[in-house]
């Protein structure tokens, strides 16, 4: 099948960034360093072209008729290992590792299942970098400050991982078919392991009811005299709501408490 002949499935999240300043914007923003560069979901390949001029790409791509494009339109990088490409669904094909060799993950992710994606390469040991597009308030959430309303737990694991910001906000004109949400590419830079299953299941109590104080959410399952305690030893007054605890200070509470 033709490039031009290729119609944007929905079902897979299609939307392809034709936008050639913020493909470039993207590449600038690459960390340097010699790790293998994975990119999920090259679609028609625009980014990938831009990708495998600076690396070497690990793809992974769900649709068949994509795969087959991208084997034709690449035949001269696949056949010199500058690509390879995966025909299926990433997340099946995810192990505890992506692949077995440091990486970092760049691309224009399918918005379905971004934040689960995220999730998974900030767990994997092999992922060092994520510099990803993805709906603007997610990118928001992961990016948070403690104070701003957007903080929670999704902030609080990239915090307690390494660093993160937005690299540039990106309109719907810049893809094709245009999708109804704005979008922005940020850049995760990893400095340590994704913390322990229950610290974020502490983070996931501490903010079960986000309007209502981390004191109330946290009463649910543990002793509220502990927990006075330890707030009192963190100088959090009482009334303090979720999103307004430091992620230094959820873990502070989190090693006081359990
Ligand atoms: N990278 C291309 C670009 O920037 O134009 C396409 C991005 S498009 C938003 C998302 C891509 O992810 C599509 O090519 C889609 O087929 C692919 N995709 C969706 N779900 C996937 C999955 N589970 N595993 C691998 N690729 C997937």
């Amino acid at each position: 099948m033709k490039k031009e002949n290729i119609v944007a499935k929905k079902k897979f999240g299609q939307n392809f960034l034709k936008d050639e300043t913020v493909l470039q914007k993207i590449v600038q923003a690459m960390p340097k360093n010699d790790n293998k560069i994975v990119e999920i979901g090259p679609g028609l390949g625009d980014l990938t072209k831009f990708l495998v001029d600076v690396k070497s790409v690990e793809a992974f791509e769900v649709d068949t008729d994509l795969c087959k494009l991208l084997q034709n339109e690449f035949k001269v990088e696949i056949a010199t290992k500058r690509l390879h490409i995966n025909c299926g669904d990433v997340l099946r094909a995810w192990k505890s590792s992506l692949v077995d060799e440091p990486y970092d993950l760049v691309a224009n992710l399918p918005y379905y299942i971004a934040t689960n994606i995220i999730l998974k390469a900030l767990a994997d040991p092999m992922c060092k970098n994520i510099l990803v597009m993805v709906q603007l308030e997610v990118a928001e959430k992961f990016c948070a400050d403690a104070g701003e309303k957007v903080f929670g737990s999704l902030g609080i694991i990239t915090q307690s991982v390494g660093n993160a910001h937005i690299v540039v906000r990106v309109p719907p004109s810049a893809f094709e078919p245009p999708p109804k949400i704005n979008s922005a590419v940020f850049l995760i830079t990893k400095k340590r392991e994704r913390p322990e299953k229950d610290f974020e299941d502490m983070l996931r109590l501490s903010f079960s009811q986000p309007r209502k104080t981390l004191m109330k959410n946290l009463s649910s399952k543990y002793e509220k005299s502990e927990l006075l305690i330890a707030f009192e030893e963190l100088s959090l007054i009482q009334t303090i709501r979720p999103h307004q605890v430091s992620t230094n200070d959820y873990h502070q509470l989190y090693k006081k408490i359990i």
